[in-house]
């Protein structure tokens, strides 16, 4: 749901920039197609499945990077990363435009999360690791684990991994996927240990990574793995994966065409020809009633709440409290 037109109360909160920025740059293009693929990002599911249909995949245009860096850099900016769907390191000019940018401000942290397999050309993946380190890449995440070995060699991954210290850049951390946790016992689990452990000569250390969501690719390849449920008692927005409370906006993501979606359900503005700062200023989640709603009583709350009015729940449940609150959305919109 759009809620910017919807947006104009005189409450206006004082919010401080976001402290973290992900530019979906390219959130359509990979070069792989792993079995647990979210395939798009945390924030708006819906449209960008419908996005994807599109024939030209979507790529963020640099020009509207390097406006909402300038924008957020003196408000409390801190770190920024790249796509994390899609491979951004398909596009190392746009990695490295973002990075300069941010250098020149001083960003802390100017990350890059890879599946560390940018081309079959070995000199071509030194130029590349060069060019991040040159334009002030200092934190990079390498997504290795059982999910992404089904389809990337391991010694291309190993080859980055080393070009990239050579080049200077010391902060590189594996960043496995797991699946329903880190300590469960399956056999893709299994499997990204005795990956691990085949790179532990590197002494790379191990992010705490993250777990597969029920989403995408993963809905189909790891549905026995993933519980549907009909209500989520004490479950709240902020709960779920890189998620903010819906009146304490921290991070945010910019998609390739300037939206700025706060959750699977909710837009508050574009990045194109405003400004990013501004936006978040003058978002007040207590000017709209179903968000107000969400804040008051909770996610469950406000279902129960819809329900009054005629909303019609999947009788066998739903993954997430997105899910159940998108369902609830999508319902409410086509009523009013
Ligand atoms: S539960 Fe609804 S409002 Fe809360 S984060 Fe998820 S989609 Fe957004």
């Amino acid at each position: 749901m759009n809620v910017i037109a919807r947006n104009k109360s005189t409450r206006v909160k004082q919010l401080r920039g976001p402290w973290r920025i992900t530019f979906d740059t390219n959130p359509d293009t990979c070069n792989y197609h792993c079995i647990m693929c979210e395939e798009h990002s945390h924030y708006r599911v819906h449209e960008n499945r419908a996005a994807k249909s599109q024939a030209r995949p979507r790529l963020m245009p640099i020009e509207l990077i390097r406006q909402v860096v300038e924008e957020a850099a003196a408000h409390g900016l801190k770190e920024i990363i790249p796509s994390t769907m899609g491979e951004p390191l398909l596009y190392p000019e746009i990695v490295s435009a973002i990075h300069e940018k941010a250098a020149t401000f001083d960003i802390d942290k100017r990350q890059v999360i890879t599946n560390g397999y940018w081309t079959k050309d070995k000199s071509r993946a030194r130029k590349i690791a060069k060019l991040l380190a040159s334009s002030g890449v200092n934190h990079v995440a390498i997504s290795v684990d059982a999910f992404h070995q089904e389809c990337i060699p391991l010694d291309m991954v190993r080859y980055s991994a080393e070009a990239l210290l050579e080049s200077g850049i010391t902060n590189i951390k594996w960043n496995p996927c797991w699946l329903v946790s880190s300590d469960a016992e399956n056999r893709h689990n299994s499997k990204t240990r005795i990956i691990l452990k085949e790179l532990e000569d590197l002494s790379i250390p191990i992010s705490q990574g993250n777990v597969v969501e029920p989403d995408g690719r993963a809905m189909s390849n790891l549905s026995e793995y993933f519980e549907r449920k009909r209500s989520f008692p004490g479950i709240s927005c902020q709960d779920m994966p890189y998620l903010n409370r819906l009146d304490d906006i921290q991070s945010i993501c910019i998609e390739p065409n300037g939206d700025i979606p706060i959750c699977k359900a909710f837009t508050i503005g574009n990045a194109k020809g405003s400004n990013t700062v501004g936006i978040l200023e003058s978002y007040d989640p207590y000017s709209i009633p179903e968000i107000k709603d969400i804040l008051n009583k909770d996610v469950q709350g406000f279902v129960e709440g819809s329900k009054k009015m005629g909303i019609q729940l999947e009788e066998w449940g739903y993954y997430t409290i997105c899910d159940l609150c998108c369902s609830v959305w999508k319902q409410l919109d086509a009523k009013s």
